[in-house]
């Protein structure tokens, strides 16, 4: 039998054991922080900073939310990230990519402070990743080492391959199986757009995370029998729904799951890990910045 991992369910026991943290930072008189910066009208993007207002919400954090016109200069941008910077109260900062075109995004990612960029994509904070000294790890990948650790799935000495190269998913994934610690030691491949016959890759590999963001990359005969299956993608196709849309991952989840031992579904799986994440993050830096120790999950 194939197990199906849930990912709301892993979510909610870390959000639960983040809770206690939460719980002894406020005995000592701290309240973890988190100020989301929004300059789009994007609906997906106003979904996803509103869903993680809501978790915030949900386990006390302090959620303040600064939303900019898509007109404005990237100079507003800059001086609200400034201000969040300065301000004790926010542990964390998030802008919400993609901000517009006349913003430089390396630019807006360099101005948030790094002891405060819980996305960590600060380069400082992907410098230390890379070295092995991870910060803040970026919050998808560490929601899917947290899945594969609650499926029991080993990653040591096992191979990996991780289709898409993405700075907020491919690579900084990769880097964590490649960690020399806990949730890494695989010998990892790193799949894009230029691979030449991918299934032959993803075949030889004992885990194998698709974040292409391509419906259905993945199909059963590009896995191995016995195999962990990670779906990363989110993709809306038409559907003949109430919505007129369907979400559909990047794994093509009936004929992988003939193959795989272990599989992740699209939705439920990976998604609600990011936003645990990220509140793992943001009350890890309410700890660090405030010398109040907590044990994170
Ligand atoms: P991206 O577009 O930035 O990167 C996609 C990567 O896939 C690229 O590096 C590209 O080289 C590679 N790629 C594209 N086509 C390929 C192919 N045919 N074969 C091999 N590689 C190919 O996307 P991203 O931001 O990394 O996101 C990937 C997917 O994951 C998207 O569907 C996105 O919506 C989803 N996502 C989900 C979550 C979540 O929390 N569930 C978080 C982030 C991203």
């Amino acid at each position: 039998m194939t197990h199906v991992i849930d990912g709301n369910a892993v979510a909610n026991r870390i959000q639960n054991d983040l809770q206690e943290c939460i719980d002894d930072l406020e005995t000592a008189g701290v309240t973890p922080g988190l100020a989301t910066v929004l300059m789009s009208e994007d609906p997906a993007s106003e979904t996803y900073v509103s869903m993680k207002q809501r978790a915030c919400d949900e386990l006390g954090i302090q959620g303040l939310h600064h939303e900019l016109d898509p007109t404005a200069a990237a100079d507003e941008l800059f001086e609200t990230v400034t201000a969040l910077n300065d301000d004790p109260d926010v542990h964390g900062i998030l802008v919400q990519m993609p901000v517009p075109d006349h913003v430089d995004r390396a630019t807006v990612l360099r101005r948030v402070d790094p002891s405060k960029d819980v996305d960590g994509f600060h380069p400082e904070n992907v410098g230390r990743l890379v070295a092995g000294n991870p910060r803040y790890k970026p919050c998808t990948p560490h929601g899917i080492q947290k899945l594969l650790e609650a499926a029991d799935v080993e990653t040591e000495g096992k191979d990996a391959v991780v289709v898409g190269r993405s700075d907020i998913v491919g690579k900084p994934m990769a880097n964590l199986l490649i960690q020399k610690a806990p949730g890494g030691n695989a010998t990892t491949t790193i799949c894009h757009s230029r691979t030449t016959d991918l299934g032959e890759k993803t075949r030889r590999a004992d885990i194998v995370i698709a974040a292409a963001g391509y419906p259905e990359l993945v199909d059963g005969s590009m896995i191995r029998e016995g195999a962990a299956v990670i779906d990363v993608g989110v993709n809306r196709v038409d559907a003949e729904t109430e919505k007129g849309y369907e979400l559909v991952g990047d794994v093509a989840f009936e004929s992988a799951k003939r193959k795989a031992d272990i599989i992740t579904p699209v939705p439920g799986g990976v998604g609600p890990m990011t936003i645990a994440m990220l509140m793992y993050n943001t009350v890890k830096a309410a700890s660090v910045q405030t010398d109040v120790p907590v044990t994170l999950p």
